[in-house]
This record gives C-alpha cells, sequence and structure tokens, in this order.
C-alpha cells in the first residue's frame, strides 16, 4: 500500500462498489470528515422524513398516527430493521432510550437471569459510561465490580472464581479501536457459567456483527455514530430469544407490559424483546433513525469492511513516518474502522488535531494523549484518506500546529 498515490486512490474510488452512497450525504464542500465514529454524517433524506413526522403525522393526523403511522410499533419495526445489521433475528432487537439506559436495564436483567453468582467483569478501559453504569447496577444488586483488561488471559483469570454473572465487552476499543473477538470471548464466558453483554457503539455499521452465531445473550449500541441517525437519536437493545420469556429488566413500563391498553395496576412483561422498552420514545428521532436505515438496507455489509479495512490500512500506512505511534492493530481481524495515534506529549497531540480542523480535516483528540480517525465506508473515499494522511504529514513535518491559536487552552 505504501506505494499508493492520489491517483491510484481516485482510480480505487472510481472501482468502489460502495461509492454510490457519498451522494446521499450532506457533506460541507473542503471538509475529511473523520468523526463520523462519535457523530455519523447527515443522510439527504433525513429531513424530509423528519418533517412528515412533524408536518402530516403529528401536525395533520394527530393521534390518530399511534396507530395509522405506526408509532406505536416503531421501537419494534425499527428493531427489525436494525436486526441483520448485527446478526439477530428481527423479534430480538428493540429501539428505544439511550446506550447508556439500555447498559443498566440489561445488565439487571443479565444479573437477575444469574442469581447465584454476584460479580460483573467489566473492562477497565471502557467508555465512562459503561463504567459508570456498571458501578450503579452493581450497586443497587448488591453485585461486585471487576474490571479487567479485555483479552482471554485476563479474562480467564477473572472468571476463573466461579462467582462471575455477567461480562460487560466493547466489542469495539474506541480509544483504540481494536476489535475484540466476540465469537471465543462469548464462549469463554459462557464456559464459566457468565452471561455476556457486548457494546457495539463502534462496531455497528462499521462491519458486519452476528450476535446470534456467537451465542451473545444481550447487546446494546448507537445509532448516531456509524449509522448516522443523528445526535442523540435512540440506541437499540439485542436480546436473545432463549432469554425472553424468562428476562426481567428494572425499568417496568408500560410500553413494556404484555396488554398495555389494560391499563391494568400489576407489571405483566411483554413477549420478546418488547419486554426491555420502558416508555414514549421521541418519534421524531426515531424518524431521523428511518431515513438512515432505509440507506442501510441496500448496503452489503462484507463490501462495507472490505472498504473500511482498506481506508484505515491506506491512513495508518500513509502516515507511518510521522513519529506517532499506531495503536490501532494492524491485523485487519483485529481492527474497527478507526486509526488511533498517540503522541508522546499530549497537549502537543491535541494542538496537532486543532490544526488539521483548519486545514478542514476532522478528526478528535482523547485524552491523554490519543489522536483518533474514524472511517465511515459510506461517505469517505480513497482521496479523501489520502488527502487527510498528506495534512497529517505535513502538520506534524511543518511543526505548524506549535502555533498559539492550537495550543492555547480551548474554552470547550
Ligand atoms: C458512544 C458510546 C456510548 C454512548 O452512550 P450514550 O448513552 O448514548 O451517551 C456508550 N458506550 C460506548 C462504548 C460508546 O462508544
Amino acid at each position: 500500500m505504501t506505494s499508493l498515490t492520489r491517483e491510484d486512490c481516485a482510480k480505487l474510488d472510481a472501482e468502489d462498489p460502495l461509492a454510490g452512497f457519498r451522494a446521499e450525504f450532506a457533506l460541507p464542500d473542503g471538509v475529511v470528515y473523520l468523526d463520523g465514529n462519535s457523530l455519523g454524517a447527515l443522510p439527504k433524506a433525513t429531513p424530509e422524513r423528519v418533517s412528515r413526522v412533524v408536518e402530516r403525522e403529528w401536525g395533520a393526523d394527530l393521534i390518530a398516527s399511534w396507530s395509522a403511522a405506526g408509532w406505536w410499533d416503531q421501537p419494534r419495526t425499527l428493531g427489525a430493521r436494525i436486526a441483520p445489521l448485527v446478526g439477530a433475528a428481527p423479534h430480538e432487537v428493540v429501539v428505544g432510550d439511550s446506550t447508556s439506559a439500555n447498559l443498566f436495564k440489561t445488565l439487571v436483567a443479565a444479573l437477575r437471569l444469574n442469581p447465584d453468582r454476584n460479580v460483573v467483569v467489566g473492562e477497565a478501559g471502557n467508555f465512562p459510561t459503561d463504567l459508570y453504569v456498571t458501578q450503579g447496577a452493581a450497586e443497587l444488586m448488591g453485585a461486585a465490580e471487576r474490571r479487567v483488561d479485555p483479552d482471554e488471559p485476563a479474562l480467564e483469570a477473572a472468571l476463573a472464581s466461579g462467582d462471575v454473572a455477567v461480562v460487560l465487552l466493547s466489542h469495539v476499543d474506541y480509544r483504540t479501536g481494536t476489535l475484540r473477538d466476540m465469537a471465543g470471548l462469548t464462549r469463554l464466558a459462557h464456559r464459566h457459567g457468565a452471561l455476556v453483554l457486548w457494546d457495539l457503539c463502534h462496531s455497528v455499521g462499521a462491519l458486519p456483527v452476528e450476535l446470534g452465531a456467537c451465542g451473545v445473550d444481550f447487546a446494546v449500541g448507537c445509532t448516531y455514530k456509524y449509522l448516522n441517525a443523528g445526535p442523540g437519536a435512540p440506541s437499540f437493545t439485542f436480546a436473545a430469544e432463549r432469554h425472553h420469556a424468562t428476562a426481567r429488566q428494572p425499568i417496568a413500563g408500560w410500553h413494556g407490559h404484555a396488554r398495555p391498553f389494560d391499563f391494568s395496576g400489576e407489571y405483566v412483561p411483554a413477549e420478546g424483546a418488547s419486554r426491555f422498552l420502558s416508555g414514549s420514545q421521541s418519534l421524531i428521532a426515531a424518524a431521523a433513525l428511518e431515513a438512515s436505515l432505509d440507506l442501510w438496507s441496500r448496503v452489503d455489509l462484507d463490501r462495507l469492511r472490505a472498504k473500511s479495512l482498506a481506508l484505515t490500512d491506506l491512513f495508518a500506512t500513509l502516515t507511518a513516518d510521522t513519529g506517532l505511534m499506531l495503536m490501532t492493530p494492524r491485523a485487519a481481524e483485529r481492527r474497527g474502522s478507526q486509526v488511533s495515534l498517540r503522541h508522546p506529549d499530549g497537549p502537543a497531540g491535541e494542538a496537532i488535531v486543532r490544526a488539521l480542523a483548519e486545514r478542514g480535516v476532522i478528526g478528535d483528540f482523547r485524552q491523554p494523549d490519543v489522536l483518533r480517525f474514524g472511517f465511515a465506508p459510506l461517505y469517505l473515499r480513497h482521496v479523501d484518506v489520502y488527502d487527510a494522511a498528506t495534512a497529517l504529514v505535513e502538520v506534524v513535518r511543518s511543526g505548524g500546529w506549535r502555533a498559539s491559536r492550537f495550543t492555547a487552552p480551548q474554552e470547550v
């Protein structure tokens, strides 16, 4: 890959079977957006879909839309459409609430399913909300929390005590971009009698996910990152069918009731993954997810993965001589859809990210020293990656990032 020129990249773009998707996104001119792993770009079809919900379904049809426009079933309808992206059956996924809330619901449900055990194992460097929710759920349930590195030896050691009820892992590490062995780690946890909850925030929409084939118990994921459903878009929850009859989540609400319109005083959980619902959802936000899923229903995930690996490999190769340390594994089977580089001096790394933004290359910086670049294969071209890498090399070589406008403290 080292010898690829910009012309070579343009040729790869011309042959790219996913190239047509770029035109379906509203992307600002002169910007290479490498932050789609934090907030995905806007599909052009979204504003119209959202305004249809606002103006017609809400404005004109009012309360009739709960049934006529499918509002009541929207959490299941959208869940069924996310299912193929994560290797699940349609009735195993529901959409609603935030990832943080769904982590709480599924963690407590898993603890209740494994009542003779009282330890939650999480990963030491996980995204903070995963750690905080684990602390909160464990405290509430009288369980203990154990944090480990998410590799086989460390996990095996943590599981050996025989008291682990549930293991919570991120499929792709948000900081380093490392992809975990979902099948192997799930098998390991099951062998030791623990259930497994996977966080898919940085893998759904970035690569094919096989929850069913891997025997996963529960999973949650964001839709505003690689799925492009917009800021604050609802999260999704996967519950394996074998747990549907017995799982009990803690925020029992009327949308998760078996017969919500009986308005009875006693909670009876609904069949299937619906029991993970609680209350009314933002249907305006759900409309934006619906628009982005229209687009996703046409995406071949194997092609998506092949392009993602090509883009991340290209960026890692072209930036190899910058002196920045590559944190993301080079091995394709261990890499998500991002490239993270470490600068020995954290503040310098942050200044480099700011200098890049001024050149139209949008990445992000994660404390203490990580320069993070996400590659959304639906709207990025090989030439974009080439240009971004070239800009990074120039910023580092020229020392242009030392200008005070990049190094001065930022007022958030
Ligand atoms: C982005 C992300 C979240 C976000 O949770 P919210 O409740 O949507 O704020 C949670 N976990 C991981 C691993 C993430 O990457």
